[in-house]
């Protein structure tokens, strides 16, 4: 295995995470005419690996623009009529927010924030729903990174198909995939849709959906999907291992690289690291005093939620470990300063997490 040199992670954050040195300069390459031989290798690398990373064998969109780009595309191509989008946090929120710009009929199921969306509540707001007539989707996210609640999305699919088959499921994992194994066929989910800059260690810019036969079906029948995000006209490319519109050239090439790197350090091994770096942030949180805001049995591999009931000043807190060329979050919304969130994923390791965390208990005055 190639030795990689790794400088110590510096962003705590739930993206941008921090990119490896060689994966950044990849951008660097020359250009290549994207009507080419040359790219459509590159294309058709990515797409067979990024297959592998969602567990697929239907096929994986590749886009510029962020994950909220897929989000306007999932909508827009697998809803003509209702979509349920259930709101746990931020990022459901989003899910409701871009079906209404989408002038969808949306739905908006809250939940607790800090609990996860489960089966239960699904089938529930489903069956009321299904009283006034067919629903096209719902959506949900995985990982809801404004709390660190994971959800139980396989359960949720299995559920839907079973109270009603003709729904479509679309889930977010924008900041879980490549942190988390996500089963996409086994799960049922029609669409799984994410961005380059989190659990995959890579710039901002790019996004990725698998998305299923049975979705692609659907589409066909619903008008308005626009040109840019056109699941078919997106498809008519793929075939080729192209896209319709000019590619983010230097971005792929840094998605290639480091679809190499996830692959050489094993998917079960990258998704163990994950869970690892979890677990340490929670014995830390609790052996310090702190306490844990999401759910238990659906706390994140990913993003970790610690209530501040220290009343430690974040902003403060963060000069501090800006010093030391460190970087957490606060709370998300309502949870600012009630809350931090710490992240663990992309390239971060336990040596990071300890570094990170010998610099918070110095600031707080319990040097070891
Ligand atoms: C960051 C995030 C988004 C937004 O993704 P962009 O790439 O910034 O558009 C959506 N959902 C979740 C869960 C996220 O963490």
């Amino acid at each position: 295995m190639t030795i990689r040199p790794k400088p110590p992670q510096r962003l705590f954050i739930p993206g941008p995470t921090d990119v490896l040195p060689e994966v950044l300069a990849a951008q660097t390459r020359p250009m290549m005419g994207h009507r080419s031989k040359e790219f459509e290798a590159l294309f058709a690398k990515c797409e067979g690996q990024l297959k592998q990373l969602f567990y697929t064998e239907s096929r994986v969109y590749i886009v510029a623009s962020s994950g909220t780009g897929m989000h306007e595309a999932a909508i827009r191509n697998a809803v003509g009529g209702r979509v349920l989008n259930f709101v746990s946090g931020a990022f459901g929120r989003r899910w409701y927010d871009v079906s209404v710009g989408c002038a969808k009929e949306a739905i908006r199921v809250d939940v607790e924030w800090n609990t996860a969306v489960k089966a239960s509540h699904v089938v529930e707001a489903l069956e009321i729903a299904l009283d006034d007539g067919p629903v096209d989707a719902v959506t949900v996210v995985h990982n809801e990174t404004s709390t660190g609640v994971i959800a139980p999305v396989g359960e949720i699919a299995a559920a839907v198909r079973t109270v009603s088959p003709e729904t479509l499921v679309l889930a977010d994992a924008v900041s879980s995939f490549g942190g988390v194994k996500i089963p996409v066929d086994e799960w049922g989910v029609d669409l799984c849709l994410t961005s380059s800059q989190k659990a995959l260690a890579l710039p901002p810019g790019l996004a990725f959906a698998a998305v299923s036969d049975r979705l692609l079906e659907r589409a066909a029948g619903i008008s308005g999907r626009g040109w840019y995000f056109d699941f078919l006209n997106l498809e008519k490319s793929l075939v080729k291992n192209t896209t319709p519109a000019t590619p983010a050239i230097s971005l792929m090439n840094a998605l290639s690289l480091q679809l190499d790197i996830i692959f050489e350090e094993g998917l079960e091994a990258r998704f163990a690291r994950h869970a690892r770096c979890a677990g340490l942030t929670h014995e830390w949180a609790l052996e310090n005093g702190f306490a844990l805001m999401a759910e238990a049995g659906y706390r994140s591999p990913t993003v970790t939620t610690v209530a501040n009931n220290q009343g430690v000043d974040i902003a403060d807190l963060n000069r501090f470990l800006g010093e030391r060329d460190m970087k957490i979050s606060n709370g998300y919304g309502v949870y600012k300063d009630k809350a931090f969130r710490i992240a663990h994923m992309g390239e971060t390791d336990e040596g990071d997490m300890a570094r990170l965390f010998v610099a918070i208990n110095a600031y707080l005055g319990r040097e070891e």
